[in-house]
């Protein structure tokens, strides 16, 4: 099964997609985390993606695609995916539309989470990552807005 998270940041798109993927055996493609992680290793993708974290705007379409598109081709993707944080623009939309059409896949569902911004950003401060403060979550929020 292929499916999509759709959600503003803090709503629990993660621990629903982590549930999810638990359920049924599919790897949780989670995009934050493999920037974050790229970050942390210092790939080419992470120094230029960087900038962007630090300040909660969105990550350049090329990278962000590029991280992806490498993760939903390993061999545990084959039999599906739940994709969390992914796409967040129209590029990036189509950029997976072109994914799937060269490998012959459809996805299955969309799953979108409503959350007001008060309860997510009062959720966000309680979290408290290093992206968590009050300015770059509001720019967050915009971005998803967008
Ligand atoms: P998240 O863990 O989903 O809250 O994402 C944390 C940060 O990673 C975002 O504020 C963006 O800077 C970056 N990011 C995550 N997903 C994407 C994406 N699909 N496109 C661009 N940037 C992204």
């Amino acid at each position: 099964m292929r499916l999509i998270m759709i959600a503003p940041p803090g709503a629990g798109k993660g621990t629903q997609a982590k549930r999810l993927s638990d359920r049924y055996d599919h790897p949780h493609v989670e995009t934050g985390d493999i920037i974050r992680t790229a970050i942390k290793n210092e790939t080419t993708a992470g120094q230029k993606a960087k900038k962007y974290v630090d300040k909660g705007k969105l990550v350049p379409d090329e990278v962000v695609v590029e991280l992806i598109e490498e993760r939903i081709e390993r061999p545990d993707c084959r039999q599906g995916f739940i994709l969390d944080g992914f796409p967040r623009t129209l590029p990036q939309a189509e950029a997976l539309d072109e994914m799937m059409q060269k490998h012959d896949l459809s996805l299955d569902a969309v799953l979108h989470l409503d959350v007001s911004n008060e309860e997510v950003t009062e959720r966000l401060l309680a979290r408290g990552r290093d992206d968590d403060t009050p300015e770059a979550i509001e720019q967050r929020l915009e971005e998803y807005r967008n």
